[in-house]
């Protein structure tokens, strides 16, 4: 490490980076961690984002000393909310919609491949020595001696320069094979480059990721799901045969990035990651989909909308004829979850069997009828199977348009009654 590097000033950048309140906050941080003896760094992303010129404001403190003495004596006022685990040595503080993450520096032994690691104190330099690759490896001290001063021990700065992703040593990959799935997303997010000696040790430790649990993997899949482009990263993971370690028939190809293409066109972003998902197990079969779903210990709810996915594509031949009745598509469509329909209106080939899925996404499933069960029992109908009866009689003939108005509905009833 040069004494010029070691040096770097980014005083200016962080002013002009940080809205002023987040800069000010900050501050207040440092000077509070003077006080105690303590002394408080800027480390991970956003460091790497600062220097990139990109927006993040998702700030880690790493700090040398008592993060959570810390941030139990920034949280004095009420208004800012303060959670700890005094055993990892956290605390958040926020602040409304804006949180800071401070925890203290920290060492990591690894006991076995893929396990949680051992986490004991530590200095920044220790800190900073157990991170995924040299551009998250770098941080800027917020203490006032120092301050806005650049700490790069693994010349992350120049790697970001370069565009590479460089992992800091060769058994990265192996210790944590999550860092994988890591190195795909930012050489996507970004359009980097792995560097040539990492490439190698990931293609070498791809088989690592079975060593990986199901939560940890499920938690980078997600992330990836969360780019703007994850196709892009999944198609390469296809590529180094890692997404094959999460599924072996899953594939990253032109049809994937195409669909999800249309999906982020069509959907809220909201619904994306599980649209997404859905979409990744099209093509399995069924026994393949539930081995997906143990993999990564989806959730009940999300490993049901993959269920609801496959069942329905299995039906939509239903749905592909010209003549298919709206009442026959609704009660067809109405037991699956929405988000199952929606993923098989952008997967399936059929042009009609897509159209009758959106017309009951956007219409059919608002479908209600003017009287309800109150008013057909003013009518004269008797409350019991009877009752349901009619009213599901009104509701198909609402949908297939042979009643329109209340009086319409109003006779249908009537004529209906035994
Ligand atoms: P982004 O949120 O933009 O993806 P980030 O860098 O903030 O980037 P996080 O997943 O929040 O990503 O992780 C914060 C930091 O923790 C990273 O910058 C990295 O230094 C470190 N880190 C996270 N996961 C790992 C890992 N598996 N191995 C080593 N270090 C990691």
């Amino acid at each position: 490490m040069t004494e010029d590097r070691a040096k770097m000033n980014l005083a200016l950048q962080l002013e002009q980076y940080l809205p002023p309140w987040i800069l000010e906050l900050v501050r207040g941080v440092s000077e509070e961690a003077d006080r105690l003896g303590q002394r408080v760094y800027l480390v991970g992303g956003v460091v790497r984002d600062l220097l990139l010129g990109q927006a993040n404001f998702d700030l880690d403190l790493v700090i040398e000393g008592d993060a959570v003495r810390l941030a139990q004596q920034l949280a004095r006022s009420p208004q800012i909310k303060l959670v700890t685990h005094p055993r990892f040595g956290t605390a958040k503080l926020g602040y409304g919609d804006f949180s800071l993450d401070m925890a203290s520096a920290r060492q990591e032994t690894y006991a076995s491949p893929g396990a949680l690691p051992k986490v004991f104190p530590g200095t920044l330099s220790d800190d900073l020595s157990r991170r995924d690759f040299t551009m998250n490896a770098m941080s800027i001290c917020l203490a006032s001696k120092d301050y806005a001063i650049l700490i790069d021990p693994y010349d992350g700065k120049s790697d970001l320069e370069r565009g590479l992703i460089r992992v800091l040593h060769s058994r990265s990959f192996i210790d944590d094979a999550t860092r994988i799935l890591r190195a795909v997303r930012y050489e996507q997010r970004l359009g980097f480059s792995l560097e040539p000696g990492t490439a190698e040790l990931l293609v070498r430790d791809v088989p690592m990721l079975r060593t990986i649990s199901p939560d940890r993997m499920r938690h980078e899949l997600e992330l990836i799901l969360r780019e703007r482009h994850p196709e892009r990263a999944i198609e390469r993971l296809g590529e180094l045969g890692a997404l094959q370690q999460i599924n072996p028939q899953l594939k990253g190809n032109g049809w994937i990035a195409e669909r999800f293409d249309r999906t982020r066109k069509l959907n809220k972003a909201r619904q994306l990651p599980s649209l997404y998902l859905c979409l990744l197990v099209y093509h399995l079969s069924k026994e393949e989909s539930e081995n997906f779903i143990q993999r990564l210990n989806l959730p009940k709810n999300t490993a049901q909308v993959l269920r609801d996915t496959l069942r329905l594509k299995g039906e939509l031949c239903l749905l592909d004829r010209p003549s298919v009745k709206r009442s026959a598509v609704y009660s067809l469509l109405h037991g699956y979850n929405p988000v199952a329909i929606q993923a098989n209106a952008v997967a399936s080939e059929s042009p009609l069997a897509c159209s009758n899925l959106e017309l009951f996404l956007t219409r059919l499933r608002y479908v209600k009828t003017a009287l309800d069960g109150e008013k057909l029992i003013s009518l004269g109908i008797s409350a019991g199977p009877e009752l349901g009866r009619v009213l599901q009689e009104l509701h198909r003939a609402k949908l297939d348009g042979e009643v329109k108005t209340r009086a319409d509905e109003e006779r249908l009833a009537l004529s209906l009654k035994p």
